[in-house]
């Protein structure tokens, strides 16, 4: 298989190309086109399996579109992960695939200055990575609005629960819309994660690596 066969869009396929990606991952073959059909998702899968771009390339494909061209630019996929290092891996290759496409991509972490994810999202941003920590901060202050997110990932969930985010993701997710798209990814399945997963995911296609 490769990435043609999975209908990625040509900006997407010129940018994996000029990555060097040859073929796409077991993930990323089955993820694909789920996502990009609008399915929520669960992937049982760890670091180093392709998972991010399994996530990515379908978000960047759907969210491309004449929105691009508006001056308005909501939060319409929001990205939760639990460490700051993974947030910016998260948003570099976001980047690199969209690099021929015109959509925006920010950050907010935590142990950084907040000005510079403040002007970001003024400037608008179509997708937000972000670990929870910041992000309840910039909620509580009233400078992060996510009423208008299609699409939540929810990446390394377990390690989100882990660090002790829970709360923190139950707030943030309270502010999303009922009606959107969830992809939800997790290395382990302890109780607490099949908890999530039931009552996050509406029904979710399964990948397990
Ligand atoms: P991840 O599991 O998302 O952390 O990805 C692990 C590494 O594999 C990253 O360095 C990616 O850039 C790379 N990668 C992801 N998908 C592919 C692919 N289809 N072909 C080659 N490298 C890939």
């Amino acid at each position: 298989m490769n990435f043609q066969d999975l209908k990625l869009i040509p900006p997407i396929l010129k940018a994996l190309t000029k990555e060097g990606y040859a073929s796409p991952t077991p993930i990323q073959e089955q993820a694909i086109p789920a996502v990009l059909a609008g399915r929520d998702l669960f992937g049982c899968a760890q670091t180093g399996t392709g998972k991010t771009a399994a996530f990515a390339l379908p978000i960047l494909q759907l969210l491309h579109g004449p929105q691009e061209a508006s001056q308005k630019r909501p939060i319409r996929a929001l990205i939760l992960t639990p460490t700051r290092e993974l947030a910016i891996q998260i948003d570099d290759n976001l980047r690199a695939y969209g690099q021929f496409l015109k959509l925006r991509s920010s950050v907010i972490v935590g142990g950084v200055s907040q000005r510079a994810q403040e002007q970001a999202l003024e400037r608008g941003t179509d997708i937000l990575t972000a670990t929870p920590g910041r992000l309840i901060d910039l909620l509580n202050q009233g400078l992060v609005s996510l009423n208008q997110v299609k699409i939540l990932v929810l990446d390394e969930a377990d390690r989100m629960l882990d660090m002790g985010f829970i709360h923190d993701m139950k707030r943030i997710i309270a502010k999303l819309p009922a009606a959107r798209q969830t992809l939800f990814f997790s290395a382990t399945m302890p109780p607490e994660i099949t908890g999530l997963v039931n009552s996050l995911l509406k029904d979710p296609v399964k990948v397990e690596i």
